[in-house]
């Protein structure tokens, strides 16, 4: 089959929830994809920061496929022997007390929101469903219709109402915005340290501790959403670091599997996960010995690989490249590690059409909400690997 042929038969049989790049992949390796044609190229988005890791990373390959052999599924009704290690590492690792394991980023999510409001009922005292969780404008947590109801991008949310009340929306950035909308009923404030999917948005310095401060002050959970700043990605372990705070409740995902599974886990610093009853939540596969096992083994590669110290040193070869390109259309250069952004002024015709021509130079990317470009390659990404990303993306930028 030739890549057209698959690009026909997906279009004809799939649903069209995506508009992605053309180009049909059947290989990869550290930093590295191949298309069917046997083309290859430098990948730069990592799959939404998912392969953190790089691509296929052959310790994880090995955890996952000796465990596959040996037991993948108990369910919760029994236990298994990944679990309890998974669980002491974790916290070892994040300086946490309590691990709650689910699957996708959105499970991890609304497992927070169920034990925050369930904190502020039996905790806190908030009058039976009347909870309030604060997030921000131009957040990204997911897309369920929870998640949605929160969410203030119309591409999320129209026609999908009605939306699950008890969230209030303030500027991201904005610490007094936020304080002034807490009531008696507020139980959670829920955030991304550096939004995302809305571009790369880095909050101003000392934000996140004045919302820790005031979260502290008022009683009120702070829950960062790491999903996609986790795991190394800000050359810190968790981008909450950058600023020396700590989190009540912390949700990674995506690089915890290093993209080899969906595995996402709620971390808790305080007792707020110890609301959670047997039988109030849970799921099917969450926690199993395969996506323990692959979790295991991904973090130590994280750890014992210095991915996250050759994340911030890379980010930053990377950043003042993209920074010495010099081209009036290019509004904004940001990022934090390897989370890269670079955000053209809305008259320069958007941002997609500079990840096509990417793509026939070699390299993946991909656009975010039209205007801006993420740079997000694996943390295994050496300096001769950057210069060489650098040399393909100058020429094509710079116009
Ligand atoms: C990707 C992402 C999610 C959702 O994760 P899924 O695994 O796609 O459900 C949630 N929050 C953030 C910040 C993300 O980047």
């Amino acid at each position: 089959m030739k890549a057209q042929d698959y690009i026909d038969m997906e279009n004809q049989y799939g649903a069209h929830n995506y508009k992605p790049l053309d180009v049909v992949l059947n290989r990869g390796e550290g930093v590295y994809v191949w298309d069917v044609d046997g083309n290859r190229y430098m990948d730069c988005l990592s799959a939404y920061s998912a392969v953190n890791q790089g691509h296929c990373q052959p310790r994880i390959l090995a955890a996952l496929t000796e465990q596959a052999k040996k037991l993948t599924l108990t369910s919760r009704a029994f236990r298994n022997d990944q679990l309890a290690h998974l669980y002491k590492e974790l916290c070892e690792l994040t300086n946490s007390h309590k691990v709650l394991p689910m699957n996708s980023g959105a499970e991890a999510v609304e497992t927070a929101i169920k034990a925050v409001r369930k904190w502020g009922y039996q905790e806190k005292g908030v009058p039976e469903n009347r909870a309030e969780i604060i997030v921000a404008r131009n957040n990204f947590h997911g897309r369920t219709i929870t998640i949605v109801s929160f969410s203030t991008d119309p591409t999320s949310t129209t026609g999908f109402g009605p939306f699950t009340p008890g969230f209030k929306i303030v500027e991201f950035g904005d610490a007094a915005a936020l304080e002034a909308a807490i009531t008696e009923n507020t139980v959670g404030v829920m955030l991304e340290p550096i939004q995302g999917e809305a571009g790369v948005v880095i909050p101003p310095a000392g934000y996140l501790q004045k919302v820790r401060d005031i979260c502290t002050k008022k009683d009120i959970v702070l829950v960062l959403d790491e999903i996609q700043t986790g795991l190394g990605r800000t050359g810190k372990l968790l981008a909450e670091e950058h600023e020396a705070i700590e989190a009540d409740l912390t949700l990674i995902g995506k690089a915890l599997s290093g993209g080899f599974y969906p595995v996402s886990a709620v971390l808790s610093n305080t007792e707020v996960l110890g609301v959670l009853k047997p039988g109030e939540h849970g799921s099917t596969f969450g926690g199993n010995p395969l996506a323990c096992a692959v979790a295991r083994e991904a973090m130590a590669v994280l750890v014992e690989e210095k991915l996250i110290e050759n994340a911030a040193a890379m980010g930053e070869r990377f950043m003042d490249g993209l920074r010495s390109i010099a081209n009036p259309k290019i509004k904004e250069v940001r990022g934090r590690g390897l989370l890269l952004g670079v955000e053209f002024h809305k008259d320069a015709g958007g941002a997609r059409q500079y990840c096509e021509k990417l793509k026939t130079a070699g390299l993946l990317c991909k656009e975010t909400h039209e205007t801006i470009i993420r740079f997000a390659p694996p943390l295994v990404i050496t300096a001769e690997q950057v210069d060489c990303a650098l040399d393909r993306i100058k020429p094509i930028l710079c116009k």
